[in-house]
C-alpha cells in the first residue's frame, strides 16, 4: 500500500509542500506501507521508502500547542476519569 500525501492552498487547487512531519513519519514507519509520495519544499513530487524518509519537521499545530503550553502532557481539559 502506497500513501500520497496533499496539501492544498486554502480556497484554491494549488498544491502545496506536504512533506510529513516528524509525527506523521513515527506513524509512518509503524504501518506496512510501500511507498510515501508527497511534495517536498522545491515543489517537486518525491517518492520515498518510509524507512528513507528525511527526518520531518515540527508542524505549525505541534508548535501552535507548544507555544501556548497546551501539550498533551500540560492538558487536563481531555483527561476522563
Ligand atoms: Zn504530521
Amino acid at each position: 500500500m502506497s500513501l500520497y500525501v496533499v496539501r492544498t492552498q486554502r480556497h484554491s487547487d494549488c498544491v502545496l509542500e506536504s512533506t510529513p512531519c516528524e509525527d506523521c513519519i513515527k506513524t509512518i514507519r509503524l504501518l506496512d506501507l510501500k511507498k510515501v509520495v508527497y511534495i517536498d519544499s522545491e515543489g517537486d513530487v518525491v517518492c520515498h521508502r518510509p524507512k528513507d524518509l528525511p527526518s520531518g519537521n515540527r508542524s505549525a499545530g505541534k508548535r501552535f500547542l507548544e507555544r501556548t503550553g497546551l501539550t498533551k502532557k500540560n492538558s487536563t481539559c481531555l483527561q476522563t476519569k
